[in-house]
Formats: C-alpha cells, structure tokens, sequence
C-alpha cells in the first residue's frame, strides 16, 4: 500500500486514531508527514507546514532536536532494555524520577513510569485502590471526575472521561461519578463567574454527601480541560476543590498530561499557577517532547509510606515502564528545557500567542477564544449574541482546518472548536504568521456558509 517514494494511498492497513474511518476512505483525506524540524512539518506532497498542534500537544521543544535524538541512541548503545521489576532497576528511569520529583510540588517525590498518559491515570487509580486496602478502607474507590474531562482510552481512563468520547462504553456501575462542567461561558448562564464558581464547589459537596465520603477514592481534575474544548475553571475553582477533597479525605489527581512540561509556563501548573497542591500529578506528552512514549504518575510521600508499608507487594507493572530510551529522552528534554529556559521564554512568547489569537475575537462567527499561554481553543458559533453553535454537519471545525492547511498552518478541528497547541519555540514572526493565516481561514469559511 506504500509508493516508492512512501506515500499512503487512500487505503491501508492501518488503523487511525479519533477519525471519521469512513471519510479517510477518500483519497487525499489523509495529511502523510515525512519530516519536521523546529516548528515546521513537511508532508508528502512537499508542503511546509506550521505545526499548530507539537504534533499532539506534545512536541514542545520542537521537532528534530540532536540532544534529545543522540541520548536516546547512546542509552539503546549502553543498556537497549532492563525492566523495573522486583528488585531491577537501572540508572536512567531512577534519575529521571529524582529529576522530576525536584520539578514537582514539594510532598510529590515519588514517580511510577509508563508509556502513556491513559495508562498514567489507570496507574494513579490502582496507586489509591492500594493505598485503600492497606488503610483498611477497601469500599474507598469511587472516582470523581468532570463533565468534559478527557483522560485517555484505556477500560477506565475512557470512563473517567467525560461521557460523550465513551460511546456509550460501560463500566462497573457507579465506579466514575461525572460533576459539572467548570466552563462559564456556555454553563454559566445568568450567574456571575463567583456564583458559577460556588456552584461547582456545591456540586461537589452534595455529591460527596450522596455517595459518601468513605466510598470516594479520588477526584480527577486537568488544571485545563484540554481535549474538552480548551476549557478554563473559573478563578479559585482548584483550590477550593482541593480543600474540599481535603476536608472529606478524598485524594486530588491533578492530569497534567497536557499542562506540564512548559505549556503554561512552568514545569507544572496545578501549584504555579492555580496554587493548589494535588496528591498524585499524572503527565506524559511534553515529558519527552513526544520523542519516547513515557508517562508519570507521581504521587505524595504519604501515599507512598502507606503502599509501602510491610504486609504485601505493589500488585501493578508493566513491561515498558521506565524503559531506559524513554527515560533518556525525558532526561535530555528537561536538559533542553531548562538550558534554554522555555517555561520562563513561554510567559512571554506565549502570552503574545494567546494575545494574537484573543485578537480574533472580533469575527463574526468566533463565540470565545479560551485557554492560556500555548493550550488555546476557539469556539465558533452561527450566532454570536445566543451563542447557538453550527450543526454537525456544517462541519465547521474541519472546514476551517482545511482552510488553515492550505495556507500553512496544522490546527486542529474539534466539532466547532479549532485546537492551537503548537510547540513552545514558536518564534514572533511565525505567532504572527498563524493570527494572519487562522483570521483569513476564518474569513473565507464564513463566506462560505
Ligand atoms: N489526559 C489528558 C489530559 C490528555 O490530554 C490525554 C491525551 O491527549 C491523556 C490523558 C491520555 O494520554 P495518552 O494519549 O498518552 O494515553
């Protein structure tokens, strides 16, 4: 199914991720990367490219890095694989943990590795289900999460996302409570931002009151919905969570797959920016820059005195977790990171980017520019003043997509929400560029309709 020259023809053996199987049954539907380097993507047909999304808001010190690329082929040359199991470990995976605990909210300090974000969740949870049982409390494992929460695929990383990815995916009865959305613009109708934010709080309580404190392990909370739409809590809303979780003994897991790692900022955003200390923080993506697939969960020293107590083993692994290519890669990232000081250059360059893209909402059909620093999302509406949204089949997001690709620019569609995630090295010229080209993209699909 490959050309000589490595092009995919319409049909192949391979099975694509969140997409419209059907349509990509069209040839020409698919967009084939060849290469990247720095900010820029090339495909197949010879095309340069913004890349819009760092390849899945992931790529954040940009494409092609030698640092990150000769420390991964110097681990594989020194020791290809060992595995962490029963008493194994090798230097790369311990460094790395001691490297991301320093990063990390003070009583965070202990890191268990796998290769995904999906897995980094379900791991957090087996983490709390251990923790229970040793407490004595095995009744303790509901998870709280939210209304438009995404936190992966897998059995239960998929039924802790918010119900409208799950197609309709059961799980155990009752194990995942979803509570309300935290996104003022479209839920907080008549209330001011303060009143939205007690409402949330309030929601929590009685739901907490309902089920019972003693039957709830967690509640599961990205500092930003990211895959929800790029939705921003209301301000005080994590802290006030936080305390709550705390006055009724629940743990907080803050999923920073997509926040961490520089995307806001800071290495971290639940305490540097929203000031709240979770118990156990999930990450992946920009951990490695996408280079390896590597994921975190790393918990409180008091979680882990507690599964960590005699009387019984750590009853979770898997084969890959801290795979010593991918702790190299997460190694000489956060080496990059830090000598090039990208969390600090984002809260300026990234400021202007979410300034240019907040510039945009001066359009007809743009509802609200959200989000912070590089994690931004527009939504489009037919009508701005009910802020009523296009129907699914005016296709809204991926004609504007289209429209964005053509002139340069990978975005990335989401119903009626345009994603902008791109890597954190985008320079002011090319934030300028991606405001131009999203504001004529908009312009054209507009007359379009
Ligand atoms: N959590 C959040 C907030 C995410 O955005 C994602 C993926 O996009 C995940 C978890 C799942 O991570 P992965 O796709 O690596 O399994």
């Amino acid at each position: 199914d490959m050309t000589t020259d490595g092009v995919l023809t319409a049909d192949t053996h391979l099975i694509q991720s969140f997409a419209d199987l059907n349509l990509l049954k069209q040839d020409g539907a698919r967009t084939v990367i060849v290469g990247a380097e720095g900010s820029m993507v090339r495909d197949s047909e010879g095309n340069e490219l913004i890349d819009g999304i760092g390849g899945l808001w992931c790529v954040n010190v940009g494409h092609g890095r030698k640092e990150i690329i000769d420390a991964i082929a110097q681990q594989l040359n020194q020791l290809d694989f060992y595995s962490t199991f029963y008493n194994f470990t090798h230097p790369t995976a311990a460094a790395l943990a001691e490297k991301i605990a320093s990063l990390a909210p003070g009583p965070l300090n202990k890191v268990y590795f796998a290769n995904s974000g999906s897995v980094a969740n379900d791991s957090a949870i087996r983490i709390l289900h251990h923790y229970n049982n040793r407490l004595g409390r095995p009744k303790k494992k509901k998870i709280l999460s939210r209304i438009g929460a995404y936190h992966g695929s897998t059995h239960l990383s998929i039924a802790m996302t918010t119900p409208a990815y799950s197609d309709g995916w059961d799980h155990a009865e009752g194990l995942v409570h979803h509570l309300k959305s935290p996104h003022f613009w479209r839920e907080g109708d008549g209330m001011t931002e303060a009143e939205f934010c007690d409402s949330l709080v309030q929601d929590l309580k009685d739901t907490i009151e309902n089920i019972g404190a003693e039957n709830i392990a967690t509640f599961i909370a990205e500092p930003v919905q990211g895959a929800g739409g790029v939705v921003m809590a209301p301000d005080g809303y994590h802290r006030r969570m936080a305390a709550v979780c705390e006055d009724y003994d629940i743990k907080y897991i803050a999923d920073e797959v997509v926040t961490a790692f520089g995307r806001l900022g800071h290495f971290f955003a639940s305490q540097d920016i929203f000031g709240y200390t979770p118990d156990i923080i999930t990450t992946a993506k920009g951990l490695t820059s996408g280079y390896q697939p590597l994921s975190a969960t790393i918990v409180s020293d008091e979680i882990h005195e507690v599964i960590s107590r005699p009387g019984g083993m750590f009853l979770h692994g898997m084969t890959y977790s801290g795979h010593p290519a991918a702790a190299a890669a997460g190694l000489a990232n956060i080496a990059l990171m830090e000598k090039e000081q990208i969390p600090e250059r984002v809260r300026t360059t990234g400021k202007l980017f979410e300034n240019t893209l907040k510039g945009l909402s001066d359009l007809h059909i743009v509802g609200e520019v959200r989000g912070s620093h590089f994690m931004m999302g527009i939504e489009f509406v037919k009508d701005k003043a009910t802020k009523q949204g296009f129907a699914p089949e005016d296709a809204i997001g991926l004609k504007l997509a289209r429209a964005a690709q053509k002139r340069g620019l990978i975005a990335r569609p989401l119903g009626n929400i345009l994603i902008l995630s791109p890597t954190l090295i985008l320079t002011e010229q090319q934030i300028g560029q991606i405001g131009n080209i999203l504001r004529d993209s908009i312009e054209e699909v507009t007359r379009s309709l």
